[in-house]
């Protein structure tokens, strides 16, 4: 039985994931997700005691998708009431530096960042109010996925455009993926002994989402995302960077509204667009190995634009002690590795065919000898939200 239980909880736009973590021993006893909110064919999935049970949720949107969420919570029938309540936030704009309590002041504080997240940060704001109303007396914690780059000076956070639009409309570089980058990179320092006083990491989150951090002595100083997450690296259906006049041209030749020319970069591109077979890496890799010359094409676009950009963000750093792959690709896919650090000769890493492919020793590793480590580091973002809820949980209580 979990004895200081802590749920996490991520509401998203169309889906919920979650998780309850017994905070004593870091044990994942309950997780799961309801797909295809608000649809006919919305449907809760959890994982119990090692088990896989599935519910049908027909029509059920947010909140009758936690009610169920709620519903196996207390057939857990824990010993203890829940100790906090932790929620994924996508957007905390300047606003949020860290995780914080969730209270009338700081959830105004996310709700005033949904302009710069219109799709993510309303449907996080609605799984915290449905949360409050089932748990009332259950503190909740927000976290954020920008909250880690807010260390990034202005020099990486500035796009040069007039500074107007900075001062008054936030138009700057914000980055994501950040529990992700921070959990990795603090592995990083323990598993492969670096010198957590000083240390120079990249990390590259590649799951459908993609994005890669330098992070200098545990500090973040540089990512590939930005204003929003369509910046930076390609993914599996975003484009990552693009020529801005891309807009002006298809909308003259195409007649496309802006809304078009988003919707396109964001939902038909990266490896789906480049492939025109999938957004998924698993099959286009196995379309590659078939003989499919576009699905290797667009891996090897996807592994050209990630080398390049490992390699800016090793000149943000000034020096590379190990780059660390995570997320579905990142953690699965050895072909990936081995294709990025191919081209990342000029830091000398040495790849070691046979760690790579059972990804990686005890520690993670995938290289040997001299030159910077390249290293498998599975996620933990679940965790990390959970334990940053149990932090704020316990500050709060002492104070
Ligand atoms: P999300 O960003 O939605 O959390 P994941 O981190 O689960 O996504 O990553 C999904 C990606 O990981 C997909 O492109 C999937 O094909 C890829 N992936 C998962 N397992 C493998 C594998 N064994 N080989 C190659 N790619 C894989």
């Amino acid at each position: 039985m979990a004895a200081v239980p802590v749920l996490v909880i991520n509401s998203g736009s169309s889906s919920l994931k979650f998780s309850l973590f017994d905070m004593t021993d870091g044990h994942e006893r309950l997780s799961g997700f309801v797909d295809r909110l608000n649809t006919l064919n919305a449907e809760l999935t959890w994982h119990l005691d090692g088990k896989k049970h599935t519910r049908p949720l027909p029509g059920h949107g947010h909140s009758g998708a936690l009610q169920a969420v709620n519903d196996i919570v207390i057939q857990l029938a824990l010993n203890e009431p829940l100790t906090g309540i932790g929620h994924r936030v996508v957007h905390g704009g300047e606003t949020f530096t860290d995780s914080v309590a969730i209270t009338d002041v700081t959830l105004r504080g996310i709700e005033a960042c949904s302009n710069l997240a219109p799709l993510h940060n309303p449907a996080n704001v609605l799984g915290i109010q449905v949360m409050q109303a089932l748990y009332p007396s259950v503190p909740q914690v927000a976290v954020f996925d920008t909250a880690f780059h807010q260390s990034l000076d202005p020099e990486a956070f500035l796009y040069a455009v007039p500074m107007a639009l900075y001062r008054e409309h936030g138009v700057r570089r914000y980055g994501f993926h950040g529990t992700s980058h921070q959990y990795v990179a603090q592995q990083a320092v323990r598993q492969l002994g670096l010198d957590p006083e000083s240390h120079a990491i990249i990390s590259a989150h590649l799951g459908n989402g993609c994005s890669a951090t330098a992070i200098s002595d545990g500090f973040s100083i540089d990512t590939t995302m930005g204003m929003t997450p369509l910046e930076g690296l390609v993914m599996g259906t975003r484009s990552g960077d693009i020529d801005p006049g891309l807009h002006e041209y298809l909308s003259e030749q195409l007649g496309w509204s802006i809304a078009d020319v988003t919707l396109m970069l964001n939902r038909d591109s990266g490896l789906r667009g480049l492939s025109e077979l999938s957004n998924d890496m698993r099959t286009l890799t196995e379309a590659a190995d078939r003989g499919h010359r576009q699905a290797q094409q667009a891996i090897d676009v996807f592994c050209f634009r990630l080398a390049r950009q490992i390699g800016g963000l090793a000149a943000s750093l000034g020096r590379l002690d190990a780059l660390v792959f995570t997320g579905g690709i990142g953690e699965n896919a050895a072909n990936i590795r081995a294709n990025v650090l191919q081209r990342l000769s000029i830091f000398g890493f040495k790849l070691d065919d046979e760690l790579n492919q059972a990804q990686g020793d005890e520690f993670g590793r995938i290289s040997a000898g001299q030159g910077p480590i390249a290293a498998v580091i599975p996620t933990r973002e679940e965790w990390m939200i959970a334990q940053d809820t149990l932090r704020l949980v316990c500050d709060n209580s002492n104070q």
